[in-house]
């Protein structure tokens, strides 16, 4: 066979993919699992914005759109971010992609060159050291340990800097922890960004998704430098539509819009008009998002005092849908210990080894009450 490349080579299929996987295929041999490794919603999407889909293919928007997005959704994100952030954006800073992870994706492209290095928070989503190497660039990982609830020490940051770094990616609330870094912290990285001419990716997926204490956008601090990524995934529960934008400097944006012209020809139009509408019509898409912040701060409740009680260590995450816990009281190798909760007792995690997170794993509970209760209960009679 002809050879592949090495970019390719190197790229590795996401664990969160795979553990969810056996957890489905494990389901279809009839064995009843509580899968808690998604990480999307389980809520449907509000109505107003199913009806804007159906609405849309009615009315035949269903051509190709402009590359970098429809005029339309990209002044409702600019709607979206003055009202909910104080930033003011024309459209051309705007771009929509095919998910946050393609804004990412673009951004990475077009502002690394070969053996640049991009320091990422540990604890991190898998997704950002994969897209890193393969826009040819050097994830550096430094620790936030469980101790300080997943918050990274700004000194530790400080020191990863070298003369090669070329972005500092942040992301609260975060992938995988759940963890809200405090104004404090998320101001002085926009600080050391400023200071040392970097790029900041401000991975805001999760910012509606938040219990206690409030969103702090990092844009405010370094407006020049920093790339927002954003979308409709996570709190609108839209996670298969595909919506995600970017909000930076307009030749930051620009540059993604080449490559996403030459590349996807940008996003899926159905989707772009019904988005459009859950930002013009907002009060409505705040109150399914309260909606499913209250369901989901009954759950994380639960799970984190259900999982504490066991003595699988896990600190309270403010916002997100996830929490990392400590499963050395199952197995010191968390591959081992994943693998037992499900195979032994039916409940599917994810473990830590990809996240950077040894001993660790990462329950969703973007799942309901009743399957939180029963995974708890799971984990007890193995545990005892
Ligand atoms: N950023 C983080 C931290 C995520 O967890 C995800 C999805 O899991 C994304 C970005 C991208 O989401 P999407 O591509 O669905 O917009």
């Amino acid at each position: 066979m002809p050879q592949f490349s090495q970019a390719i080579s190197k790229l590795k299929a996401s664990s969160t993919v795979v553990f969810n996987t056996r957890a489905q295929e494990m389901k279809r041999q009839g064995i009843d699992v509580v899968a808690m490794t998604a990480g999307e919603p389980d809520f449907q999407p509000p109505d107003h914005v199913l009806e804007a889909a159906r609405d849309a293919v009615d009315q035949g928007l269903t051509k190709y759109t402009p590359a970098e997005g429809t005029f339309e959704l990209r002044e409702a994100v600019c709607g979206k971010f003055a009202r909910e952030n104080n930033l003011q954006y024309t459209p051309e800073q705007i771009i929509v992609g095919t998910g946050g992870k393609q804004i990412l994706y673009n951004g990475f492209m077009a502002v690394l060159n070969p053996g640049d290095e991009v320091i990422i928070i540990a604890p991190y989503w898998v997704t950002y050291p994969a897209q890193i190497e393969l826009a040819g660039g050097v994830p550096v990982p430094v620790s936030a340990p469980p101790e300080t609830g997943f918050i990274p020490d700004i000194d530790d940051i400080r020191s990863a800097i070298t003369a090669r770094t070329r972005a500092i990616v942040l992301n609260s609330p975060a992938n995988p922890t759940g963890a809200v870094y405090p104004p404090e912290v998320v101001i002085s990285i926009a600080e050391l960004v400023n200071e040392h001419d970097l790029w900041l990716f401000a991975d805001d997926l999760y910012e509606h998704l938040i219990y206690d204490g409030k969103f702090t956008a990092a844009a405010s601090y370094a407006r020049e430098r920093t790339l927002i990524i954003h979308g409709a995934s996570k709190a609108y529960a839209l996670t298969g539509w595909r919506i995600g934008y970017g909000a930076g400097p307009i030749d930051l944006i620009k540059a993604m819009n080449r490559l996403q012209g030459q590349s996807t020809s940008g996003a899926n139009s159905i989707a772009q008009y019904a988005v459009t509408v859950a930002l013009n019509e907002f009060d409505k898409t705040r109150a399914f998002i309260d909606m499913t912040l209250e369901a989901y701060r009954e759950r994380r409740n639960l799970l984190v005092s259900g999982l504490n009680r066991m003595g699988l260590k896990t600190p309270n995450p403010r916002g997100a849908f996830y929490v990392m816990s400590d499963l050395t009281v199952i197995d010191p190798n968390e591959n081992k210990a994943a693998l037992r909760l499900l195979e032994d007792a039916h409940v599917g995690v994810v473990p830590g080894t990809d996240f950077l997170a040894p001993g660790h794993a990462r329950f969703s509970y973007a799942t309901s009450l009743d399957n939180v209760t029963e995974a708890l209960e799971r984990i007890s009679r193995l545990l005892n």
